[in-house]
């Protein structure tokens, strides 16, 4: 294998996203697949969710040699870790992203096409196009479950835990405090007072 290897990242190094198409006839119609898992790059986050570091990705590739140069066309199936939106609980799930996109023969230096991908050399690399198809694919707003209660707006418990019955019928806003005390001063004259609990979120500003 070439010294390049050994090199750490940097322009020329060979990570695991770089393919090279060597074994691809450069004749128009010829195509390749090929099925690999290779660790995930480092920081594809956004917002609550992001793809673990070193965590397995694993890609169908498909080249294709066109008369500008080689389509890959890429499914890459990858663990999405984050937290929950509404419970901050931790979130695990798989996402599935498919792209295609052209890298265009080299047309030697200073003439690459600006708006897209260009071989370099034999070699074609991935991880641009899969970075931003992945990291557009994580949810914004992921839920542990459809469903998710969230928490208590009051305590801050798992809804999910606490269960249906949990709530706060005896925490009185301090702003109504002299309401009840009237109502029950009302009561205590004979007449039933009215529930004020589930009304007092009325009239909140
Ligand atoms: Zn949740
Ligand atoms: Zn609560």
């Amino acid at each position: 294998m070439p010294n390049s290897r050994k090199t750490p990242a940097g322009p020329g190094s060979r990570g695991p996203l770089v393919l090279d198409t060597r074994t691809l006839p450069r004749s128009p119609g010829s195509a390749r697949t090929e099925t690999r898992t290779v660790p995930a790059p480092a920081d594809l986050h956004a917002g609550l969710a992001g793809i673990p570091e070193g965590s397995d990705l694993r890609l169908d590739v498909t080249l294709e040699s066109v008369t500008e140069g080689v389509l890959a066309t890429v499914t890459a199936v990858a663990p999405v870790t984050g937290e929950c939106a509404r419970c901050l609980e931790p979130v695990s799930q798989m996402i599935e992203v498919r792209c295609q996109e052209l890298f265009s023969y080299e047309q030697g230096a200073g003439d690459a096409d600006e708006d897209g991908y260009a071989l370099d050399g034999d070699l074609l690399d991935l991880e641009p196009v899969l970075r931003d198809a992945l990291v557009l694919a994580l949810p914004l707003a992921p839920l542990c479950r459809e469903d998710c209660p969230g928490l208590c707006a009051e305590c801050g418990a798992l809804l999910a835990q606490a269960g249906p019955e949990h709530g706060h019928e005896n925490a009185i806003d301090p702003r109504w405090a002299g309401l009840r005390q009237r109502m029950t001063q009302g009561e205590q004259a004979g007449r039933p007072a009215p529930e004020i609990s589930e009304e007092s979120g009325r009239g909140r500003p």
